[in-house]
Formats: structure tokens, sequence, C-alpha cells
């Protein structure tokens, strides 16, 4: 019988350990902490939002630029099958904002209770220093950090990212392991994580939320929802680019904030001649404290240069095309960096080349596999990251016990 090693036991770990069981495989799961899937256990707030309603191919391009290398592992295990996976399981889900999918229980438990496998061993408290590789360039088991050495026939790595070192393995060893046989490391850096802008304009707004703004990096844009913190901005539409902002140190171009999506300079432009004529007797303030929490149009009205108590109708017109610029394209210079303890993803990881997407088995070392976060992909807030860690663990396990 194949005996396959698992290195983590998030959703990833989980999902490979299972499906190589499920295809005869003896699995012995090895996780550095003494709790089983600690990262798992907090997602959603510890609701955990394991998928949305998207299918395969969308989701995949969510990620950006690696969508095809995602294609074959989200296929065999799409959302809609996953769904249906957990609820063969006794784990029923429901949507919230028609979107994205948690159990009805509510308790990331059950989620970690319906990935886990049956029969395999749990070694916990058991931190796997290294892969182990025989002379003809096949994996032959793996070392423990207590100096113990387990034979297996194939080994899948799904330990995760570095980022909320508070519950995962903070020691990145397994991408040293990795590294030491040949895998190329693409540098990690904190995604999912709020940004800090330089000199922050806006930190007197802490608190203040935006329902449905638009940032823009370079040629990124995301929106949704920005929440302003007292040094930067946070939010699902922060989150999401926060991953591309600080790949880069210093960032390379400015972050732009649009206070409402679906508005440009010119919608604006023409939002306050319009307001000129119809509402021309009230302050300019107040009309733009219609479309912006009126705390925000006060702070903007000052940036603009504008005097205490203008009317619409008054609005001079470098002063109206400065807050016409200020509301549609907001300029700020995020700082580099960000905080692991806060980041709910790790960008980078083991580079996509030395991976083969229709099994995920290492490029260079036969029997070799790589799973979840801990490969060069990372994807936005909702549901995208678990439904990757079980796909991925999903072809990895089953390839791992040589299919079935
Ligand atoms: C607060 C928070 C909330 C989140 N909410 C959501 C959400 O609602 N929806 C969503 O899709 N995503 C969410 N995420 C992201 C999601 O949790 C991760 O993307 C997902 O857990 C990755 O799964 P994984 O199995 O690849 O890695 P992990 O879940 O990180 O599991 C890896 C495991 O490997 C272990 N390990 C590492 N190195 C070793 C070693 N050398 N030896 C043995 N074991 C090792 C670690 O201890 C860890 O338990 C959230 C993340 C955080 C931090």
């Amino acid at each position: 019988m194949r005996r396959v090693a698992v290195i983590g036991s998030g959703p990833a770990g989980l999902s490979a350990a299972r499906a190589a069981e499920e295809c005869g495989a003896v699995v012995t799961v090895f996780e550095a902490r003494r709790k089983v899937g600690a990262k798992l256990l907090v997602s959603g707030a510890g609701k955990c939002n394991f998928t949305n309603i998207l299918t395969a191919d969308e989701l995949a391009l969510r990620f950006g630029g690696s969508w095809r290398f995602m294609m074959p592992a989200l296929r065999r295990l799409p959302p809609e099958k996953l769904v249906a996976m957990l609820a063969e399981r006794g784990v029923s889900s429901h949507l919230t904002d028609g979107f994205f999918y948690f159990p009805d229980s509510e308790s990331a438990v059950d989620v970690l209770n319906a990935l886990r496998p049956g029969r395999a061993v749990f070694e916990t408290d058991a931190a796997v220093i290294d892969i182990l590789v025989s002379g003809d360039g096949a994996v032959r088991g793996v070392r423990c950090a207590d100096g113990r050495e387990f034979a297996a026939d194939a080994v899948v790595a799904a330990c995760g990212g570095v980022s909320w070192p508070q519950l995962g393995d903070v020691s990145g060893v397994v991408y040293l392991a990795a590294k030491k046989l040949g895998h190329r490391i693409v540098s990690p850096s904190p995604a999912l994580v709020q940004l800090s802008l330089d000199g922050n304009p806006l930190g007197g707004l802490s608190g203040m939320v935006l329902d449905d703004a638009a940032l823009t990096f370079g040629r990124l844009h995301t929106r949704g929802t920005v929440l302003f913190t007292h040094d930067g901005i946070s939010g699902p539409a922060a989150l999401d680019i926060s991953g591309a902002v600080l790949a880069e140190t210093p960032p390379s171009a400015v972050l732009k904030l649009a206070w409402r999506a679906e508005m440009d300079f010119e919608c604006w432009e023409k939002f306050f001649i319009d307001g000129g004529r119809t509402a021309g007797r009230r302050q300019a303030v107040n009309v733009l404290g219609g479309l912006v929490p009126v705390r925000a149009a006060a702070l903007l009205a000052v940036m603009a240069g504008m005097e205490p108590g203008t009317l619409i109708s008054e609005l001079t017109s470098p002063v109206r095309r400065k807050l016409s610029h200020l509301l549609a394209e907001m300029e700020f210079r995020p700082r580099g960096g960000g905080d692991w303890t806060k980041a709910m993803a790790t960008r980078g990881g083991i580079d996509l080349h030395d991976i083969s997407s229709g099994s995920l088995e290492s490029k260079l070392i036969r029997n070799l596999f790589f799973a979840g976060e801990m490969v060069d992909l990372d994807g936005p807030c909702g549901g995208y990251n678990i439904q990757w860690a079980c796909s991925s663990g999903f072809l990895a396990g089953r390839n791992a016990a040589a299919g079935c």
C-alpha cells in the first residue's frame, strides 16, 4: 500500500489527506502545532466562508495572471462540487449577500471535521524540517524537528503561508527544504491586509465606511467597501489590492481612491454644475454630504480650498475641479512593508514554474506535491483561498496516492 505523508493540517492538507486515503493510500498528516487546522478555524471570523457562487473559471480569473495554472485543480473540485461534497458529509450551507458560502451552523469546526480524513494518523506538535529524497530524484520521506524520520512514497507539502504567524508555522522551513531541492521561491509578502498610507491625510475619518468605493493601483482596480483606519485604509476593496501594493518595496505607483465607484471626474463636475442650477442656495458641503459621508464632505471641502459656508452656486471653477479630482481619484502614497500579524494571506511561495499544474507534482522531485497557500497564488476576500486550498489539496492528494 502506498504511504503518503502530508505536511500541514490546513484545508489543503486535510483535503489532500482525505483524497489520498479515498484512493487507498495509508496517510500520515504532520502538523507543527498542537491544534489541527488552526487557521481554518478562525477563517471568516470563525464562521468560515469556504467558497462562493463563481464557476471554476470565473474564480480562477480573480487570482490574476496565474489562473491557467489553477484550472486542472479547480475543474476537478469546483466550487459547486465542494458545496455538494460538504453537504454529503453533513455540512449544509447558505449564501450571504447572494455570493459567499458559509456553513449553516456558522461554525468553521464543522467544515474542518468534514474535510478531515477518517483513518489517517495525525502527528501533531511535529514540525517537518526536511523532505528526504533518494538518489534517483524521488521522495522517500520526511524528517521532523525531533529527529524522527518517516518513510513515504509520496509527500504533499501543504504548509500554508507565513501570514498570521500566530496560527501557522512561522519558520517557513518547508520553503527552505523545497529551495534546497532546487525549487524557486517567490519572495513572500503580506496580502489581504490593511494598508498604511504615508502621512495619512484622512486619519480623522477613522472608523468611517464607504460602501461602494474603488481603488486603483497601476492597472489594478478593486471595488467595494473601504474602511478608514487611523493610519490608512481597510475593508474588502483595500484588502484585495493590498497584495499587489505590498509586493513592491517601496510601492511603485500611487494608490487612487474613487469615493463613489461609479463616478469619475466628469460625473462629479456635472454633479456640482447641475447642483448650482437646481440647489443654488444650499451650501456645497451639504449637497456633497448627500453622496459621501458628511464628515468626509467637510474634510474634502477644506482640502479643495473651499471657504466655509460656500453655496453650491458660488463654487469657483478651480475649487470645483479640485474637489471633483479629489472625489474621483484622490492620490495616496502607500507605505511598504505590511503587517504580517494581520495579513490573511501570503503573496509569493513556491514558484509555479516548478510545479506541474495537471498533477501539482514538483517538476524537480518525483512524488513531491504542493498544495494550498504554500504556492505562489493568493486570491481576494470571499472564499477564494479556502476553495483553492481544498481543490489543490484534492488534486495533489489523489495524485500522491497515484490516482484512483
Ligand atoms: C483571520 C483569517 C481569516 C480568513 N478567512 C478566510 C475566509 O473566510 N475564506 C477564505 O477563503 N480564506 C480565509 N482566510 C485564508 C485561509 O484561511 C487560508 O488561505 C487557508 O487556510 C490556506 O490553507 P492551507 O491549508 O494552504 O494553509 P494553512 O491553513 O495555513 O495550513 C497550513 C498548516 O501547515 C502547518 N505547517 C506549516 N509548516 C509546517 C511544518 N514544517 N511541519 C508541519 N506543519 C507545518 C501550519 O501550522 C498550518 O496548520 C483567512 C485567513 C485568516 C488568517
